[in-house]
């Protein structure tokens, strides 16, 4: 999956990529040619540190297990968790009750391999870098995840950019509208408060509360699919609601393209899956920028933006390109 050159620089082994979320953990077996040989999910524990640590541990002994591979043969284990991670540590992961936890050091004692730990959009985006670079030439990228939170990662000259504190592209929680919904970052009217799905379900509830009418009525549960479900069908609270949804994000692809002039904005996420219907609203926004302007017209162009691929599982095998570049370049990522 990766180019010659670099192909070249890791010919040592095997590399394990683990996605650790909060309900499950996805684990691939990436061979010494980045050919997936085995892939297993299991779900986290999250009853207890300890818990949580011996899940992620069996999930790498079934993944090598499935691959028909043992541990001696791996270079390195990359491992995507959502939540602030710098230099292994993972400083706060609510979703796995971790905090200030030396992630990377205990799993190295247990396997006695190098791990490398990094934030799960962050991790994606080198997935998501790697299947675009195998494709097209291509330097920069922003990949942007809308799902029950927002957050981008950023590929600036072929490398992860973190930033000063590993927060680099957590653009969830800037303050759009000091007048809008409650975020629980303890700000006002973040971008998340108006396009996350929980945000996108709550603007429902709100008209619903409010007495208005809609085809979403006959839902006693409301989430982000049954609001885009409804903007499909003409719904007129959920295409107000998709409408201010998608009128955000066109300024947070414009920031992402204008504060790092990057090559292409990759849409993912659980709501970015509902596919042209979320792109599409997203495109009309930034048509009006294009229309009025020839500098958004240059550096806004409709191609720049894009769905991703619905085959691809970005933060699994972003994961496994982590811990390829780390046995490629191990300094780079321990800093
Ligand atoms: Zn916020």
């Amino acid at each position: 999956m990766l180019n010659a050159a670099f192909n070249d620089t890791v010919r040592k082994g095997w590399v394990l990529g683990l996605d650790v979320g909060g309900t499950k953990i996805a684990a691939l077996a990436a061979d010494e040619q980045a050919v997936i040989r085995g892939q297993v999910i299991l779900p986290t524990d999250l009853s207890s540190n300890p818990g949580t640590v011996a899940s992620i541990c069996a999930a790498v002994e079934q993944v090598l297990r499935s691959a028909g591979a043992a541990m001696q043969q791996v270079s390195a284990i990359g491992i995507g968790i959502p939540g602030l991670v710098r230099g292994g540590v993972v400083e706060m992961a609510v979703n796995l009750n971790l905090q200030s936890f030396s992630l990377a050091a205990v799993l190295e004692q247990r396997f006695g391999v190098p791990v490398v730990v990094e934030n799960d959009v962050r991790t994606a985006a080198l997935g998501v870098y790697d299947y675009f670079q195998e494709r097209e030439s291509l330097h920069s990228l922003a990949y942007l995840s809308i799902g029950t939170g927002i957050s981008a990662g950023l590929i600036l000259d072929g490398r992860l950019y973190r930033g000063a504190n590993g927060m680099a592209g957590e653009i969830g929680h800037v303050s759009l509208d000091a007048d809008g919904p409650h975020c629980n970052c303890g700000l006002p009217g973040c971008l998340e408060t108006f396009s996350a799905g929980p945000a996108l379900a709550a603007f429902a509830l709100q008209a619903r509360q409010n007495g208005t009418l809609s085809t979403m009525d006959q839902f006693a549960v409301l989430d982000g699919a049954v609001v885009y479900q409804a903007y499909r069908e003409g719904d007129a609270v959920a295409q107000h609601i998709i409408q201010q949804s998608a009128f955000h994000l066109s300024r947070a692809i414009q920031w992402l393209v204008m504060g790092y002039d990057v090559e292409k904005v990759v849409l993912g996420g659980g709501v970015a899956s509902q596919g042209e219907a979320f792109l599409n609203p997203i495109q009309q926004e930034l048509e009006r920028l294009r229309a009025q302007s020839p500098l958004a017209r240059r550096m806004l162009a409709a191609e720049k933006i894009v769905l991703l691929p619905p085959d691809i599982k970005p933060s699994g095998w972003g994961a496994v390109v982590l811990g390829r570049r780390m046995v490629a370049s191990p300094a780079q990522v321990h800093v």
